[in-house]
């Protein structure tokens, strides 16, 4: 082939990370998948520092370039794979910037792309872009290669508490499952039960997580807790103080007269409103997956286009790939620490991930049938490794759920029908 390769760099929009760059070749062979068989399988020369690849066994090829973002990441799984599964697996890397012509042998478009062939040589699937160690095993399971004697990836799965949660109920934040604080009570009377809610706030994402109820309605039933006198005073009619703490992050306190308001405001600053002040300023920043209400200091930002919106939780982030239809960027906190994960998607998949060893916590809760259901946005998280995910779970000894990658996280939201995101983390919808 005489013309170069034509490399295209795809940048991402705000932060400088790359998802996956595009290798676009001007003469592409008519069978761009060349098959691949033990007798020609790509040769030794072509391999950085090729490892001696062991006859008869199934082999992991991974295309891509020492100085494209993602194909670095891809190297420290690589190594890990290496040595977790050495006689079990063939792990080979291919710089095709340094080797063009090993591109070509594969016809790929895009580095860094995986290819997964089996003992016999036959090429049984490629992934595009960069692909965790927990996938990377998950994906040889899936496609019946056995590569047991390696290192099992010990996912944490509890499916019973390790110890009950024998707070009293109406101790319990409905919403958040976070403990009620006496003074910021709220009260919401239902037809057949009471709605316990730790604060104004997780009242309105009570609000925005409800289908088809009358807003109107919904609020005459709301009652909140006099911060001076500790009595429950009707919502609507009270005053609030709207200020800040420590970690900027909105306080709300309710009074049932102003003239006590104003007094705490003397001490402790911040804006006197109304109700339905309280309501649009709290209603007005919602989840760009699930649209319930949400603080911006709470919440995971998502780029996408040339705009951004917030996801109320990691996976709701995620699931803004599937919502807009649109390649997205995430930027998470470790539930634990707050640490940075930011997570590329390309096509619906992951292309990128910074630290590469984050993984996702799904939190679920057996419903009446024994199916295992999410437990809600409050019970999902990212965590920069599994020590992490360890000790935010060692804090939460009434936890259910399992330890998922967070490939598998936006492949489960990409999954939803139009109809099931409609309905995504609604009372009694979410799945
Ligand atoms: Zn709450
Ligand atoms: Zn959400």
């Amino acid at each position: 082939m005489k013309a170069p390769l034509k490399i295209l760099i795809v940048a991402a929009l705000a932060v400088a990370v790359i998802a996956a760059v595009s290798l676009k070749r001007r003469n592409a062979p008519a069978e761009s998948t060349p098959a691949i068989t033990a007798a020609t399988g790509t040769p030794d020369r072509v391999a950085d520092a090729a490892p001696a690849v062991v006859a008869g066994l199934p082999k992991l090829v991974d295309l891509g370039a020492d100085k494209c973002i993602p194909c670095k990441m891809m190297a420290p799984v690589l190594e890990e794979l290496k040595k977790d599964y050495a006689g079990k697996l063939n792990v080979q890397f291919i710089d095709v910037w340094k080797n063009p012509d090993a591109g070509k042998v594969y016809g790929i478009e895009m580095i860094p792309t995986q290819i997964f062939v089996d003992a016999a040589g036959k090429e049984l699937f490629r992934h595009v872009g960069f692909f965790g160690k927990d996938d990377i095993l998950a994906k040889w399971r899936e496609l019946g290669v056995d590569l047991a004697g390696g290192k099992p990836s010990a996912a944490i799965v509890l499916e019973t508490p390790v110890a009950a949660d024998t707070r009293p109920r109406d101790a319990v934040c409905f919403m958040c499952d976070g403990d009620v604080n006496p003074q910021t009570k709220v009260v919401v009377n239902g037809e057949t039960e009471q709605r316990i809610l730790c604060s104004p706030h997780c009242c309105f994402i009570y609000f925005s997580s409800l289908v088809g109820a009358d807003p109107k309605g919904e609020e005459a039933k709301v009652s909140v807790t006099d911060w001076a006198s500790g009595k429950l005073v009707a919502a609507a009619s009270a005053t609030y103080l709207y200020g800040m703490d420590a970690k900027g992050r909105p306080t709300i306190k309710a009074f049932g007269d102003k003239d006590s308001a104003v007094k705490e405001q003397q001490t402790n600053p911040g804006n006197l409103l109304v109700w339905d002040v309280l309501r649009s300023k709290e209603l007005a920043t919602r989840c760009a997956f699930c649209d319930r209400a949400a603080y911006p200091e709470d919440a995971c930002v998502v780029k996408f286009g040339t705009t951004h919106g917030l996801g109320c939780c990691t996976h709701c982030s995620l699931g803004v790939a599937a919502r807009v239809k649109q390649d997205i960027e995430v930027e998470a906190k470790d539930g634990l620490t707050g640490e940075p994960i930011r997570v590329k998607t390309l096509n619906g998949m992951v292309a990128s991930m910074e630290p590469p060893t984050a993984i996702a916590w799904f939190g679920q809760k057996k419903n009446a049938d024994g199916q295992w259901v999410s437990a809600g946005c409050f019970k999902q998280g990212f965590f920069v490794n599994e020590a992490n995910l360890q000790k935010w779970l060692d804090a939460r000894p009434a936890m259910t759920g399992r330890q998922i990658t967070i490939a598998q996280a936006l492949a489960d939201k990409m999954m939803l029908s139009p109809e099931q995101i409609a309905k995504a983390c609604k009372l009694g919808e979410c799945k």
